[in-house]
């Protein structure tokens, strides 16, 4: 199931923005470090309405370290379900526990969790609820009919959206410690032609 297959290793952060006064002003270096999907259900952006539904999520909640509430290695990309269903609890790193070989999506839209952590998350964040279930399934079964019928909407839906950020324009007041990401961004990437269709 491409549209709903972790990342195959464990992500390592390929930006590293500081000294932004607002969580929101990380948005673009997260929408792009994080593919334009959500890190724990893997919505797209591309598959509805992006404003008001991606949030900027504290891994280590803000009232257990106030400190991390604008370090860009604490902040995560995530849809508004599951930013609501972690709210201030501790989980495990879905960065480090979300992987194509640690969680496997079933058909019917279920996932299962082939580690310990990996279980544990998809509980805490109630990943196999009947409502992400049903959105798997049908995202599933829409894609496999629009693969055959309707190959621009397909790509459409598994693309990159027209808006990517272009980040080397951007200027964080406390630099970047990781500058060699801004040419694995997305928009470097269509610059240079080696952006896919689909991912
Ligand atoms: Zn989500």
């Amino acid at each position: 199931m491409p549209a709903f297959r972790y990342p195959e290793r464990k992500h390592r952060r390929k930006h590293g923005p500081q000294g932004y006064q607002s969580p929101a002003e990380f948005r673009d270096w997260l929408r792009d470090e994080f593919a334009f999907r959500c890190v724990y259900c893997l919505e797209r952006e591309q598959w509805g309405n992006r404003l008001g539904h991606f949030h900027i999520e504290h891994f280590v909640p803000k009232a257990v370290q106030p400190e991390q509430r604008l370090s860009y290695d604490n902040l995560l990309y995530s849809c508004q379900g599951c930013n609501l269903l972690k709210g201030p609890k501790t989980v495990p790193d879905p960065l480090k526990v979300f992987t194509s070989g640690t969680v496997v999506v079933r058909r019917n839209g279920s996932l299962h969790g082939r580690t310990k952590e990996a279980k544990l998350l998809i509980d805490v964040l109630q990943l196999n609820d009947e409502s992400y279930q049903r959105r798997r399934r049908l995202m599933i079964g829409i894609l496999s009919a629009v693969a055959k019928t309707n190959p621009a909407l397909h790509r459409e839906l598994l693309g990159f959206p027209d808006d990517l950020p272009n980040l080397a324009t951007l200027k964080p007041p406390g630099g970047n410690s990781r500058p060699a990401g801004i040419k694995q961004s997305y928009y470097a990437l269509r610059q240079s032609g080696q952006l896919p269709d689909t991912y």
